[in-house]
């Protein structure tokens, strides 16, 4: 008999991306749902992992990353925001992005500490902080732009805020940061013991010539800040799973502390591959005109709807409001839209541990063109 479990994540069911690739391929709809890319990557990249195994690199790499790999991602750093980062002691390759937010909460939380969510949140927040016997404190983003309300974190803050999260550009509202918000978070955290983690992950996607608002371009910033970012929406192989976390070094130190015991080090060929083709600038500056390209045609099409757009300025997402169709819960629209009319989205409501449900449901748009006008012709007959 399987002794008596005492569950660490007592409140986590399945995810909303599994729970809803899983009901498209159910009932045979297109995924606008989970965040991946339907057409092919880059096939140099996959050229260059091929050969790095044909080459030899098929053993462990350092712990902390293949160096070269970390010298490329120094290089990127100081080119896109100015930042001087020491590839020894500030960067480390992690196994996606995901994992490096984890890490960088274990490393440093401790039971009691409270740390600030906004939501609608990206579903590994709000676990990864409880199980490490952290509190989330959670703050609603302003609905319907999904922008911060800071006086509401000037008010959340206690003597046991530890941390606060964000992420720019946001999964899922596509929300992005502003120079003004740098400076409010400026203003609360100096001479506080707070770290701040920027979930970075959409860094190309970016749109509208917006600047994106990395934490890189922040010295002062820097130093009590985890940056975490993933090469899957980077090179539109998110099955890779492969990402880093750029730190200060006392605060590196206590990330490889953890990472050490829980990964060692990621897939090596990979890393070689990466090491080369992260200095061709193009093909990750091309990623935003032609990714912003796909925004706009996907809304243009649900214009014809009685969708209603909310504004995305950047990642893979726009959330759309539904109340014109339907007063069903967003869950059960979800549902039922991806059974009845063969188009899978996510429900906003599962991004907040509240379950607040505007009506608003995120398509994902990083798909092919045919792929979206055929969602869209499915959708225009709602
Ligand atoms: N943060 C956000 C906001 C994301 O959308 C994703 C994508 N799943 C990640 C982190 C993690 O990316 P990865 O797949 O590299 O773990
Ligand atoms: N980031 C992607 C999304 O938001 C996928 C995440 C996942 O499947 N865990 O859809």
């Amino acid at each position: 008999m399987t002794p008596p479990i005492k569950s660490k994540l007592p409140d986590a069911g399945t995810t909303i991306f599994t729970i809803m690739s899983g009901l498209a391929t159910k009932h045979n709809a297109i995924n606008l749902g989970q965040g991946f890319p339907d057409f092919p990557m880059n096939q140099e990249l996959i050229s260059l992992v091929n050969s790095a195994m044909k080459n030899g690199y098929n053993q462990y790499v350092p712990m902390q990353g293949y160096m070269p790999l970390r010298e490329s991602i120094a290089e990127k750093a100081s080119f896109l925001y100015g930042a001087s980062i020491n590839p020894d002691t500030q960067v480390t390759i992690t196994p996606g992005g995901t994992y490096a937010i984890y890490t960088s909460l274990t490393a440093v939380l401790q039971p009691g500490d409270e740390v600030i969510i906004f939501e609608p949140a990206y579903d590994s927040y709000v676990p990864g902080v409880e199980i490490n016997g952290a509190t989330p404190v959670l703050i609603n983003l302003d609905f319907p732009g999904y922008k911060i309300d800071w006086n509401k974190v000037r008010q959340k803050i206690t003597a046991n805020t530890r941390m606060i999260m964000l992420n720019s550009p946001n999964n899922p509202t596509g929300s992005v940061l502003s120079e003004d918000d740098i400076a409010e978070l400026r203003s609360i955290v100096v001479g506080t013991n707070i770290f701040i983690l920027s979930d970075e992950v959409y860094e190309h996607l970016v749109y509208d010539e917006i600047k994106h608002q990395s934490l890189l371009r922040y010295p002062d910033l820097m130093e009590r800040t985890f940056v975490c970012f993933s090469f899957g929406k980077v090179y539109n192989c998110t099955g890779w799973k492969l990402g880093y976390c750029i730190t200060s070094p006392g605060l590196m130190t206590e990330f490889r502390k953890v990472h050490q015991f829980n990964c060692f080090s990621c897939h090596s060929p990979s890393q070689v591959a990466l090491a080369t083709f992260l200095r061709n600038k193009d093909a990750y500056l091309s990623l935003a005109p032609f990714m912003q390209k796909k925004r706009d045609y996907f809304a243009k099409m649900l214009n014809d709807t009685r969708f209603k757009a909310l504004p995305s300025h950047g990642s893979y997402f726009q959330c759309f409001g539904f109340d014109r169709i339907s007063d069903e819960s967003d869950k059960d629209f979800a549902i039922r839209i991806t059974k009845e009319y063969g188009v899978a989205c996510i429900p906003v409501s599962a991004f907040y541990k509240s379950g607040t449900d505007n009506k608003v449901v995120r398509f994902c748009f990083s798909k092919k063109e045919e792929t979206l006008q055929e969602a869209a012709n499915r959708l225009l007959k709602l």
